[in-house]
């Protein structure tokens, strides 16, 4: 079971794939993950993403597709992944294509511009090396002061400020329709609006019904 996970940042992918993750027992490969991680390990891929995400703009296609590649062919990959946050190009999706690399469903999260602004400003990261979860402060069981689960520090992120969030999402509006295009095309696409009063919980109901009518099975 292969899928990808396509909304703006803010737009609840990560809460999403923690979901499918539980139920179907497939990793969840977060490419903003994967770079934040070499950013703080200070490896030559993480000096080379400072610059473009402390700015809000995409790291370039050559890097990412790399990154994609090594990662998919990973063991704990061979019964499917999700990917969160690739492609965010139309080269990115191509490139995945020309791999060989079939692609089940793509799930689209249509979410307000206003909705993702207000959602970005409440959302904390914990620290955690496990857990690792975004939490958001209009989540239950939320606390200011450390992970409600794992009790690690949280925080907020850098990029998660006004003007690198308005360059992400003009990003995200200039190269998200060409992607969605694309797998329309394949007839893997499937879109749902997010509105204001929706949780991580609501949203998966209604993608967990689609899964369910391509024959996904729960492991
Ligand atoms: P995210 O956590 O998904 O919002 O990603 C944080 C940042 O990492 C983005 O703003 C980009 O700078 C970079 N990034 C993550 N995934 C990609 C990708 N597939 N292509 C290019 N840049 C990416």
């Amino acid at each position: 079971m292969k899928l990808i996970l396509i909304a703006p940042s803010g737009g609840g992918k990560g809460s999403l794939a923690d979901l499918i993750v539980k139920d179907y027992n497939i990793p969840n490969i977060s490419t903003g993950d994967i770079l934040r991680e070499h950013r703080k390990n200070g490896t030559e891929l993480g000096k080379i993403a400072d610059k473009y995400i402390n700015d809000g703009i995409l790291v370039p296609d050559n890097v990412m597709i790399d990154i994609i590649k090594d990662r998919i062919a990973k063991k704990d990959c061979n019964n499917g992944y999700i990917l969160d946050g690739f492609p965010r190009t139309l080269n990115q999706a191509v490139a995945l294509t020309d791999a060989g690399i079939k692609i089940d469903s793509v799930v689209e999260l249509d979410v307000a511009e206003n909705l993702i602004v207000e959602r970005l400003a409440g959302r904390w990261t914990c620290e955690g090396k496990e857990c690792g979860f975004n939490w958001n402060e209009r989540f239950e069981g939320f606390t200011a002061d450390s992970c409600a689960t794992c009790k690690s520090p949280i925080f907020q992120r850098e990029d998660d400020k006004p003007e690198a969030i308005r360059k992400r999402l003009a990003n995200y509006s200039n190269n998200s329709r060409a992607i969605l295009d694309y797998y329309k095309d394949q007839g893997t696409l499937f879109s749902v609006t997010v509105t204001p009063d929706f949780m991580p919980k609501d949203t998966y109901k209604v993608v967990d019904k689609h899964f369910t009518k391509l024959g996904f099975k729960k492991k």
